[in-house]
Parts: C-alpha cells; sequence; structure tokens
C-alpha cells in the first residue's frame, strides 16, 4: 500500500483554530481535531492509509476518520508520496485575450520633480528627453486608445480607462474630450466604461472636480502624509514641498466627490516610513476613504531606497495597522488600508498567478505617442512594446512575453508557499533590480510572505469571527 506524506502548504493559526492555505488550490481549510491529529501524524512520518488511521483513531473512535482522510487528500494536504507533486503548468493563455483596462499616459510631463520618481530618475526605463515620445497625448492618439480598448475587449461586459502620466492633469483637455467619447462608444457597443485617474492634486481646480464628479470618475492622489513627510521628497522643481498646494484642492474634491472611492497612494522610501503616522493622517485629518502604501521602486544603494532594516520596519508597522484593520472589520467598520482589502479579496477569491499582475494581458499602457506596452511603466520602452494604437496588439509579441515571463520559468518561486499571490512580482520592480522584467523580485521575498502570513491570520480571523464581512469579496 502506498505512502502518505503531507502536501504542499502554509500553515497558519487565527481564532485558536489551525488553518491551512493550500499551495495547490489556493484554498484556505480549516483544521478540526481529527483533520490536525492526521496532518501531525503524517508530518512525524510517512504512513500507509491503515497505519495512520490506526494511529490516530484511538483518539477519535467513531469519528468519521476516513473521511476526513478523504477530505485531506482531495484537496491535496495530504498526497501518495511514490506521486511526484505537480509541477507548475505552463499555460499560456490563448491569444487573442480580451483586454479590460487601457492605462493612458496622458503625457510625461509633471510640474512636481520628485527625487524618487521612476519616471524622471536614474532608474527610468523610458528617456522621455529624446523627443522620441511626444510630451502631451493628442485627443486623436487617445481617442485611438478607446477605440483599440473596445476592439479588443471581446465579451467584457466592462471595460476600465485608467488615467496616467507624468502629472495626468496637465493634458486636462484632451482627458475632459476622451472620456464623453469613451461613453458613448461604450454605449453604442452595449457596454460600460469606468475611470480613474491619478493626480499629485496640485493642479486640481473647482472646474476639473465638476467634471471628476460629473462623470464618476475615480481619482487616487500621489500623497506621502503629513506636510514634513510630503515635502521630503514631493517638491516643485524649485524645491519647494507640495503639500500646501494640495491640501485645499484635495480637501474640496474630497467635500464634492462622493460616488466614488477618492484614495491616495503612498511611496514609502528610507525617509518616509511612519506608516501609523502616515495613515491616520490622510483618513482622519484630511478625510481619504482609502490609503495603499508600496515601498519605492528604485535600485538597491540610492538613498531613499529601503534597506532590509526598512523592509522590516516596514512590515512591523503593516502588521500594527493590519490588527487596526481587523479590529475594525470584527465589528463592521470601515477601514481604509487597502494593501489589506486587496490581499483578503484574493485570498477569498482563490487567485492564483500564473502572472503577477494583468500587465501585457488583460490590462497595457497606452505612451503619449500611441505605442502599447505592458503597462503605464512601460509605455513607450521599444523592449517592452506589444502594439500601438494605429497597427493593434502585436499577438506575436504579446505571446512572446506571456511565454517569457510565466511562473514556470520563475524557477526560484517552485518552493515558495507564496506563489499563488505573488508569482514573482510587479515586472518593472524586476527590471529596475535585476535589469529583466523576466526576473523574480527575490530581494522581497521574506517581506511578501511575512505579509502574505498576516493577511491569511486576518482572514481566518474574520472567517471566524464575522463570516458575513468576507462576502463583499464575493463580486
Ligand atoms: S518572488 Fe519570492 S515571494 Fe514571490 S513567489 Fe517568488 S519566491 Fe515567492
Ligand atoms: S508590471 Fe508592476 S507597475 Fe505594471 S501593472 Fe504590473 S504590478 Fe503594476
Amino acid at each position: 500500500m502506498s505512502l502518505l506524506g503531507l502536501g504542499e502548504f502554509h500553515e497558519f493559526g487565527a481564532a485558536d483554530q489551525r488553518f491551512l492555505y493550500l499551495v495547490p488550490s489556493a484554498a484556505v481549510f480549516a483544521l478540526d481535531d481529527p483533520a490536525s491529529a492526521l496532518i501531525d501524524t503524517l508530518g512525524v512520518q510517512r504512513l500507509n492509509r491503515e497505519d495512520l488511521l490506526a494511529a490516530v483513531s484511538p483518539r477519535f473512535p467513531g469519528n468519521g476518520l476516513d473521511e476526513t482522510l478523504a477530505e485531506l487528500e482531495l484537496v491535496r494536504a495530504v498526497r501518495p508520496v511514490a506521486t511526484p507533486a505537480p509541477e507548475t503548468p505552463t499555460i499560456i493563455p490563448l491569444t487573442p485575450f480580451p483586454l479590460t483596462t487601457a492605462v493612458l499616459n496622458v503625457t510625461n510631463q509633471c510640474n512636481l520633480s520628485c527625487a524618487y520618481c521612476y519616471e524622471y530618475s536614474e532608474d527610468k526605463i523610458v528617456d522621455t528627453t529624446t523627443g522620441a515620445q511626444p510630451k502631451f497625448m493628442s485627443e486623436e492618439t487617445a481617442r485611438q486608445s478607446i477605440d483599440l480598448l473596445f476592439r479588443e475587449a471581446g465579451d467584457n461586459a466592462v471595460v476600465h480607462v485608467s488615467f496616467f502620466g507624468g502629472e495626468t492633469l496637465l493634458n486636462f483637455p484632451v482627458l475632459s474630450r476622451v472620456v464623453p467619447y469613451a461613453r458613448e462608444e461604450a454605449a453604442a457597443r452595449g457596454k460600460r466604461v469606468e475611470f480613474n485617474l491619478t493626480t499629485n492634486a496640485t493642479l486640481l481646480s473647482s472646474e476639473m472636480i465638476d467634471f471628476l464628479v460629473e462623470h464618476d470618475i475615480a481619482v487616487t492622489v500621489s500623497i506621502d502624509g503629513p506636510r514634513e513627510m510630503q515635502d521630503r521628497f514631493r517638491v516643485f522643481r524649485d524645491g519647494a514641498g507640495s503639500y500646501d498646494a494640495l491640501l485645499p484642492r484635495v480637501r474640496e474634491l474630497l467635500r464634492r466627490h462622493h460616488s466614488r472611492p477618492i484614495g491616495a497612494r503612498v511611496t514609502l522610501t528610507s525617509q518616509v516610513n511612519d506608516i501609523s503616522g502616515i495613515f491616520h493622517h490622510l483618513t482622519e485629518e484630511i478625510g481619504f476613504q482609502e490609503v495603499g502604501f508600496a515601498p519605492v521602486t528604485t535600485s538597491p544603494g540610492r538613498d531613499h531606497a529601503l534597506d532590509r532594516e526598512g523592509f522590516d520596519k516596514m512590515v512591523a508597522q503593516f502588521k500594527a495597522l493590519a490588527d487596526e484593520f481587523l479590529d475594525a472589520a470584527a465589528a463592521d467598520r470601515h477601514h481604509g488600508f487597502s494593501n489589506v482589502s486587496e490581499t483578503l479579496a484574493e485570498i477569498h477569491k482563490g487567485v492564483s498567478k500564473a502572472y503577477p499582475c494583468g500587465a501585457g494581458l488583460g490590462l497595457m499602457g497606452v505612451s503619449t505617442g500611441g505605442d502599447v506596452a505592458l503597462c503605464h511603466r512601460f509605455a513607450g520602452s521599444e523592449e517592452h512594446r506589444l502594439g500601438s494604437v494605429d497597427t493593434g496588439i502585436d499577438r506575436e509579441a504579446q505571446t512572446a512575453f506571456l511565454e517569457r515571463h510565466h511562473l514556470a520559468h520563475k524557477i526560484d518561486c517552485h518552493t515558495c508557499w507564496a506563489r499563488p499571490l505573488c508569482s514573482g512580482g510587479c515586472y518593472h520592480e524586476a527590471h529596475t533590480r535585476y535589469g529583466t522584467s523576466t526576473h523574480a523580485n527575490l530581494h522581497y521575498c521574506d517581506w511578501i510572505r511575512e505579509w502574505t502570513d498576516i493577511c491569511l491570520r486576518i482572514y481566518g480571523e474574520l472567517a471566524e469571527r464575522n463570516g458575513p464581512f468576507l462576502n463583499r469579496f464575493d463580486s
């Protein structure tokens, strides 16, 4: 009789309960006492079925141990050791893959001069000063981008248009004309289009807010926190801080725009890293509903780069804020730490990724000149070009990209329990760190695993303490 052993999972505890995060299926499985005993016994020694049941049954007489074992086998928490663990299948999505999101880089110019900006710093991928790409997207290119999105959307009933920069509002005239155009095109095709816009908010006027409200456009404001943190890096060309310029504008936006959540996005650096202070300032003192944090994308060794100690400090603070999220969610109160809600949504849906994000798949970035690339961060890069709004998506280039970037080629990730959610991490971060978008982001594995474990624990706690809270992630 074949020996049984343990499958691939990550164990975690929450609410006095043991859970397994099952790597092959990305499912969360709660262990009752008999299941725990079976797992613990196999953790010490591989056994055949009869011996395993005989070893555990004295503690659980007449308790349906057979069925419990069958269930553990079904979810692959237990598996015959003679059967090799399945390899990561290299299934390349069939193209044409329907496009869900077009990110329009409406300008590559900015009125700020943030020292850490990936677009202008020494780490930039696209040199916007050569003139190869125009400074501003024309209305024609913006319309062509919308046409491309609808042409390539397949059966998607809803498509998304994101406006990005540079500073997006520097090209408000084009933006304000392409939004109604996209709405008309969507209506003509029986589809819905949703918009979001990322801005530094320093140019936001009352008229622009009227427009955002009227057209139901979600807004993300790039802001790093209270004045002393915001003004550390987010400065105008003359070095003056931008906090005072954006604050009244953001307050007006928050006062008048209620149909969509207005989020803040914070870039964490070695100098801007008081996560709790930033979060509470942005939510309680300014009024943002959602705040998301991301470590700066940069080469190691730069002044603002997070080092090992910086990452450790960041995770400890993330954990403290995630605990606040848990307390609020357990009591059915809103908490705007969006890093948690985004990860909980993925856990709840059982997301298991062959690619870290939708870039080059259902999401593409369009440069100011109309080149189509993996995402907004690569827009205008010849190396990462996947077509143009004129000629459409280059399916050969897209297939080659999907083949080269599949998780199956990231050997280091194959034994990592966090791979269903991480899948090697952001291509842009990888390109900045390792010079190629195909590389796994091995510099932050410990952090990713720790953060995933924190979110799994919160998921388990909520499942026990306020299960209905998780229903919001069904859709
Ligand atoms: S990059 Fe690191 S954390 Fe992410 S899947 Fe690969 S090994 Fe795991
Ligand atoms: S490659 Fe990175 S920056 Fe681009 S969409 Fe993916 S996660 Fe975002």
